[in-house]
């Protein structure tokens, strides 16, 4: 009953659009389908003995007895499959309703909307002032880094070619938030951007209730899931832990993930969506762990300081903010934003997102572990974080580091050091 309420005061406090009734029905499904899957058990332990038994009577040439026993063999077998389908049932009608119940949430996490969100530290170097001469799409434009009136007749708004320097800037990126990852121990990884719908829901998106949000894939046959194409690379790598029981002493597993995010962020108007701010399609670097349940919590600000050496680094004004409960999304536990500063925006601009997930999707995506002492299997803890979200680092990049001429125009960026030892581009300068 206590964990009823809190589950209700919890579903509340973020937003989560669902009544006490719902969680009541979707505690009877869980029960009914541990209840079903206890007698499917059974009934499979019953059909191995039979088959046992048929194999004894036929060595004692018993044929009476044997033929006995395989009709009895037979009827187990479509009560089998009609308890099967049940179970398949009931398991998909739990999994569609406990989605739209949200994880639990940290004490710490602020109460209310983005707004009430708490900063944490701020690192780099002052702000400057905002200033529409530092936009990154007319700086962009201007110093030919970015195409986008092609790519609006190529595939349409929000979407882009960057080109010359621009080009360069995302591979010098990907490679140094790879290398800073890999300092730390991750496992760098290319992913999949396509992943089968029910993996995504399992993570806790809604690509079907929500399917304004995601790209969905035509079916290339009736028998083939369900496809869409990736919102970020936080799913294949989920993925990719799914069904496994790990020994305890083989955790935590941490993986740095290149992949494209797709998002058709349907709705999304005004000031945003001009240049690269939000667009459909990103490359992005994503850390993964999982860890034990007891070591998410460390985990998490391990990560934490992950994302701030890859960002500090960058040389850009930094804030990092602990996430009120209305934008933890179904998954987060607790989730820090970082955002940089965008002065031709003239605002903050989140840069990058880090959530402890608890057992959230390892509960749905059968992530064990076994445990130490007592040789049990539980739930993984699993988390994600971004390393390094391209575009949004290169508006920052861009409108923090734009050098102007005498006459006020634009005619170069200055690069963080850390880039240079991945820099391609042919200049010795500081700048592109
Ligand atoms: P999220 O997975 O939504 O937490 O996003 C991770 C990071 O990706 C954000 O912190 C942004 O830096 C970046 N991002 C999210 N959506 C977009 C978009 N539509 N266009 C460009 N960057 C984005």
């Amino acid at each position: 009953a206590e964990n009823y309420v809190y589950k209700c005061t919890n579903a509340l406090n973020r937003k989560a659009s669902l009544n006490s009734e719902h969680i009541r029905h979707v505690s009877r499904l869980y029960s009914e389908l541990n209840r079903h899957s206890r007698s499917l058990n059974a009934k499979r332990h019953a059909r191995s003995l039979l088959g046992e038994l048929i194999r004894k009577h036929a060595e004692m040439h018993d044929e009476q007895a044997k033929q006995a026993a395989l009709q009895e063999a037979k009827n187990i077998k479509d009560e089998l499959a009609g308890m099967e389908a049940t179970f398949t049932r009931l398991e998909r009608e739990l999994l569609k309703l406990a989605l739209a119940i949200p994880n639990d949430t940290h004490p710490s996490s602020p109460l209310g909307p983005e707004d009430a969100a708490i900063t944490l530290a701020s690192h780099g170097p002052a702000c400057i002032p905002a200033s529409p001469s530092r936009d990154h799409l007319l700086v962009a434009k201007k110093l030919k880094l970015i195409n986008v009136e092609d790519a609006a007749n190529t595939t349409g708004n929000s979407w882009y070619f960057l080109t010359n320097e621009g080009a360069l800037l995302e591979l010098a990126l990907t490679n140094y938030a790879m290398f800073v990852a890999m300092k730390h121990g991750f496992q760098p990884t290319t992913t999949p951007d396509v992943v089968r719908s029910d993996i995504a829901e399992r993570c806790g998106f809604q690509p079907r209730d929500n399917a304004q949000q995601s790209y969905h894939l035509q079916s290339t046959s009736p028998s083939s899931p369900e496809l869409i194409l990736a919102g970020t690379a936080e799913i294949p790598l989920a993925g990719m832990f799914a069904d496994r029981i790990f020994p305890h002493r083989t955790l935590p597993k941490k993986v740095v993930g290149l992949g494209h995010a797709f998002r058709a962020e349907a709705g999304a108007r005004g000031a945003d969506t001009r240049g690269l701010y939000r667009v459909h399609q990103f490359s992005k670097l994503e850390l993964f762990v999982v860890t034990k349940a007891d070591k998410s919590e460390a985990a998490m600000e391990e990560m934490r300081r992950v994302q701030e050496s890859i960002l500090i680094g960058l040389d850009i004004p930094l804030r990092v903010l602990d996430m009120p409960t209305e934008v933890l999304g179904a998954s987060a536990y607790r989730k820090y934003d970082i955002e940089a500063w965008m002065p031709g925006r003239g605002s903050w601009g989140e840069v990058a997102s880090l959530s402890n997930c608890t057992d959230y999707q390892a509960r749905r995506l059968h992530i064990r572990y076994q445990e130490e002492q007592d040789h049990q299997n539980v739930c993984a803890h699993t988390l994600n974080g971004t390393a390094a979200a391209i575009p949004r680092l290169i508006v920052a990049l861009i409108e923090n580091g734009v050098e102007f001429d005498e006459a006020g125009e634009p005619v170069a960026i200055s690069l963080p050091a850390v880039l240079k030892p991945y820099w391609l581009g042919t200049s010795s300068q500081d700048t592109v």
